[in-house]
Formats: C-alpha cells, structure tokens, sequence
C-alpha cells in the first residue's frame, strides 16, 4: 500500500447555489513511504482544498482517502481528529508555534496532547531538535531564534507524534534564499530518514524539481508535472 492515496476525489463548495465552484473532479495521488512529492499549482487551483482532505481537516464529497492502508472516508468528526493528529504532520509557511513556550515545549505539548508521558515526550523532542541541528536551542524561546531555526522546530514539531504523511504549504517561502536552501535539505533529510509520505506545495520550482516528484492540479484533477 502507498502511506497516502487519494482516489476519485471531488469536491464542489456551494453546490447547487449561486457561485458554486467544483475544485476537485476525480483527483487521484499516490505516494509512497519516504516519498517526497511536489505539488505545483496556481493560487486558487484547489491545492489547499487538497491538503486539507488529505490531512483529514476536511472531508470530500466523495473519493478514497487512506493513509498507511487505511481507509479515512466515513469517520466520525472526532475519529477523524484522533486519526489527524496521529497520523499527519503539518507545516506552514509561519510556524506559528506558540510564543511563550520553548522550542523543547513546542514539540512536548502535541505529545503530550496525544497521551505521551512528559520523558518520552521530551526525550522525543530533543532526538528531533539534535536530527535537525539545534539541539543547543532546545530552551530558547521562537523570539530569539532565526527564521531558519523557527521553521527547523515547526518540522520538529510536526513530526513529534511520528505521524506517516507530512503536509507542507510553502514551508520555506518565509525565508531568504540561502536559508531556504538548508532548511529544504533539512527537510528532505527528515522526510527520507522517517519513511513517511510527503506532500509539498510550493511556487519555487527549484525545489519542486528537487523532490522525487512533481504533481499539478488541472481543472481539479492531479496531473504529472
Ligand atoms: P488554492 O489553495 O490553490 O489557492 P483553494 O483550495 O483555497 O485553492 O480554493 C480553490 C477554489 O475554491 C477557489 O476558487 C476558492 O475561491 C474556492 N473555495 C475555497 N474554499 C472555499 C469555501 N470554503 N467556500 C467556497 N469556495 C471556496
Ligand atoms: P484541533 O485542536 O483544532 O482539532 P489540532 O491542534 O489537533 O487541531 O491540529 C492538528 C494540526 O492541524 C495542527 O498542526 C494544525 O496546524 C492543523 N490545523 C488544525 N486546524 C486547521 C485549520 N483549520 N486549517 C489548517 N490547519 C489546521
């Protein structure tokens, strides 16, 4: 099985109203454990709609969605959390992690949330900081660290509770380009040493043609690139 599959997807807002709009029709993606695949589209293709079925934040209105083999159509909203915040990790294009906390308790507190002891959690979160290269930053808070150091923790974060997909919108888009640069490696590093499936949705093609792959939205099919 392929640790992500989406199969005949669609997916209309407004149906049958005024301004009804179908973003995704029969959109099908495959990817495999340590996979790391682009997706390139042009702003307002449907690619967050994508992610967000993908990563079990919105439900389509019909199509398979399954994630390590199983199938994540038809859950309950809270099951479908549950499976969520085990099974996804996502990054943004801000880190969006909490302010007043270290970059240790960034990466603790998901764990914690998802029933981890506090040691194991720890523990966790400073194997991830020392894979990515700031173990020295563990007890600094987001404010005093660099824009790369930021996002290297919103990675470490979001794959603190090991989840197998990683959803990424413009993860390094934030970032002058020499920092982009490492920070994308480190990335890549992370995706090919945990063996989960990774989708990236980027505008910079330079990295997009790093990847293994590069997928388009077309008239809200996903299409090789
Ligand atoms: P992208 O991320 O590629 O810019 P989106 O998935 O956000 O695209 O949106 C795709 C299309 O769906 C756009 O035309 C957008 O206006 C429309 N759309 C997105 N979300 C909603 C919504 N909640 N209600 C109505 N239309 C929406
Ligand atoms: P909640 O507590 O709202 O159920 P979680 O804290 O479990 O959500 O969120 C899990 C992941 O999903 C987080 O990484 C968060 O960034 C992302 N997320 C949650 N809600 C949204 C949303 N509406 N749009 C985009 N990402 C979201």
């Amino acid at each position: 099985d392929p640790m992500l599959r989406l199969k005949g997807i669609e997916k209309v807002y407004n149906a049958g109203q005024k301004g009804e709009v179908r973003v995704l029709r029969e959109a099908g993606l495959e990817i495999g454990a340590g996979e790391m695949v682009a997706l390139v589209a042009p702003s307002g293709a449907g690619k967050s709609t994508l992610l967000h079925i993908a990563g079990l934040l919105d439900t389509p209105d019909s199509g398979i969605v399954e994630i390590g083999g199983e199938a994540m159509t038809g859950l309950s909203d809270r099951r479908r959390t549950v499976a969520r915040r085990r099974e996804v990790g996502f990054v943004y294009q801000f880190h969006h992690l909490l302010p007043e906390f270290t970059a240790r308790e960034n990466i603790v507190l998901p764990q914690l949330a998802d029933g981890v002891p506090r040691a194991e959690a720890i523990a966790r979160a400073d194997e991830l900081l020392d894979r990515v290269g700031i173990a020295g930053r563990a007890g600094h808070r987001p404010s005093a660290m660099s824009g790369g150091e930021q996002q290297r923790v919103a990675f470490c974060r979001a794959l603190a509770n090991s989840p197998r997909l990683l959803l990424a919108d413009e993860p390094t888009g934030n970032l002058d380009p020499v920092t982009s640069d490492t920070v994308f490696e480190t990335l890549m590093d992370l995706v090919r040493g945990t063996g989960l499936a990774a989708l990236i949705a980027t505008h910079n093609l330079e990295l997009a043609a790093r990847m293994d792959r590069i997928v388009k939205l077309e008239q809200g099919r996903v299409v090789a690139g």
